[in-house]
């Protein structure tokens, strides 16, 4: 089985992470001989990506010798890494790497703080220093410990346009350099390391992805790869079947669909974004979390098609905090525009609508940002009757299995008797179904679900 392995900030945050990455990268290539060796791809060590967002604000203030100084810092706490993990001449050789490229830095600092400015190209080449020092850190620690690994740097791979801090990859373009250079390292037997989330345009113009985009970043290289597996190693075992601040016992889910990931993503199941992982559900691969510090547990699997076993749900979630919106209009409500009307009202005063329903005169709406409240319903009022309840939530159930098994729906309701459900609402996708209720019921709501769906594997 070939894979990249993707390693987020917390997995490379000092040197006893990146020890640990050394060896999980071992273990998988060791247990699978006969493949190619695993592609790494490594976020910035963590909290270094905010820390040169910082030096970006703190130099378009002018303020040069605040930024100087976290750049140094930040020289400072690579260069405490290294020695324990790199000896003799490699760690010569990288400190001096390290020292002439954060020195080069701090001289641009200097300039654009003279200037007040930091150009957007500028952010991304600041930002861009973290993935570049991890990464290469990371190379010499492999090669340190006797894994034959080979620093790429990612620029001369990821080719994007040039819409700096949130660029878009070239797929075509970015698939023939991986097969030029990541391809030839793996078929001449090196584990290639990598930054994620910077590449550049074809100009050679350093860019970024986002933040967050090392995840992209390995989808991509792992797209390009055909690869049978993206791992993304972080800090906790994968995703859990509901919040563990709401639910007492919330249990792995061990597999689940690309579109259930989606639906939970919207939950703030904040794992795995699933736009990151797009260029994997394009070509059919599996996304794996795992737990860089237990890297025994299983994690959580992401496939097209999600879990075999179709007894239960795969996955609870809940948004605290909404507002309901009830708009009446005896008169209008089956009048051609009048929908149209009323989102126009919620488009212009740019709040995002979560729920909808509706019956023969009303139409109910959830919003969870308050911020443009009273100029919506000001506006609202000009054609319809209007009613706010605030301190509501969003209790979401989601499974593919929703769609096939009418029970699971019957039982989610029975098991919330007591609770007064003020909407419900089932996607087209019917892969997930919504209860609004009062935001002092989410915590009953939630652990009476989970007991329900999900108890009865855990004492199994
Ligand atoms: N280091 C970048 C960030 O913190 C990218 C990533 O870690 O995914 O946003
Ligand atoms: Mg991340």
């Amino acid at each position: 089985m070939n894979v990249i392995m993707k390693f987020g900030g917390t997995s490379v945050q000092d040197a006893e992470a990146m020890n640990r990455v050394v060896n999980i990268v071992r273990r998988q290539w060791a247990d699978n001989p006969a493949d190619l060796p695993p592609v790494v791809v490594v976020s910035a060590m963590s909290k270094v990506t905010d820390r040169l967002v910082e030096t970006g604000r703190l130099a378009a203030d002018g303020r040069g010798d605040a930024a100087e100084h976290i750049v140094a810092d930040l020289l400072a706490r690579h260069l405490g890494v290294t020695s324990t993990l790199v000896q003799g001449a490699a760690l010569d050789e990288l400190n001096a790497q390290l020292t002439s490229d954060f020195h080069a830095l701090q001289t641009d600092v200097r300039l654009w703080a003279e200037l007040h400015e930091v150009t957007p190209a500028a952010a991304d080449t600041l930002q861009a220093m973290g993935e570049l020092a991890s990464s290469r850190i990371v190379a010499a620690a492999f090669r340190q410990q006797g894994v034959n690994a080979a620093w790429v740097d990612s620029r001369q791979v990821l080719v994007t346009d040039a819409e700096f801090s949130a660029a878009v990859p070239d797929m075509d373009a970015t698939a023939e350099r991986v097969k030029a250079i990541v391809a030839a390292r793996t078929a001449a037997g090196e584990v290639p390391v990598m930054g994620g989330f910077i590449g550049a345009t074809p100009a050679g113009v350093t860019t970024t992805l986002g933040r967050g985009g090392s995840d992209y970043s390995a989808a991509i290289f792992g797209a390009c790869l055909d690869v049978d597996e993206i791992q993304i190693w972080t800090d906790v075992d994968g995703m859990l079947t509901a919040d563990p601040r709401v639910v007492t016992n919330p249990v792995l889910v061990s597999e689940l669909s690309f579109a259930e990931a989606s639906e939970l993503a919207y939950f703030g199941a904040k794992v795995l974004h699933p736009s990151t992982i797009l260029p994997a559900v394009a070509k059919n691969i599996p996304v794996r979390i795992l737990n860089s510090r237990r890297p025994e547990v299983r994690g959580t699997m992401i496939t097209a098609d999600g879990r075999g076993d179709r007894q239960t749900l795969t996955a609870l979630a809940c948004k605290r905090g909404v507002t309901v919106i009830d708009i009446t209009s005896s008169r209008m409500l089956m009048a051609f525009g009048f929908l149209r009307r009323l989102f126009e009202v919620f488009e212009r005063f740019k709040t995002s609508v979560d729920v909808v329903t509706t019956s023969e005169v009303s139409v109910s709406v959830t919003v969870d940002n308050t911020r443009r409240l009273d100029d919506i319903l000001s506006n609202l009022r000009n054609f319809a009757e209007v009613s706010t309840e605030s301190e509501m939530a969003i209790v979401c159930i989601v499974g593919e299995n929703l769609r096939s098994d009418p029970t699971l729906f019957r039982r989610a309701v029975t098991s919330l008797d007591r609770i007064p459900l003020r909407l419900v609402s089932q996607a087209a996708s019917r892969r997930n179904i919504t209860f609004v209720l009062r935001d002092a019921d989410v915590t009953s709501a939630m652990n009476l679900l989970h007991d329900q769906f999900f108890r009865a594997k855990v004492g199994a």
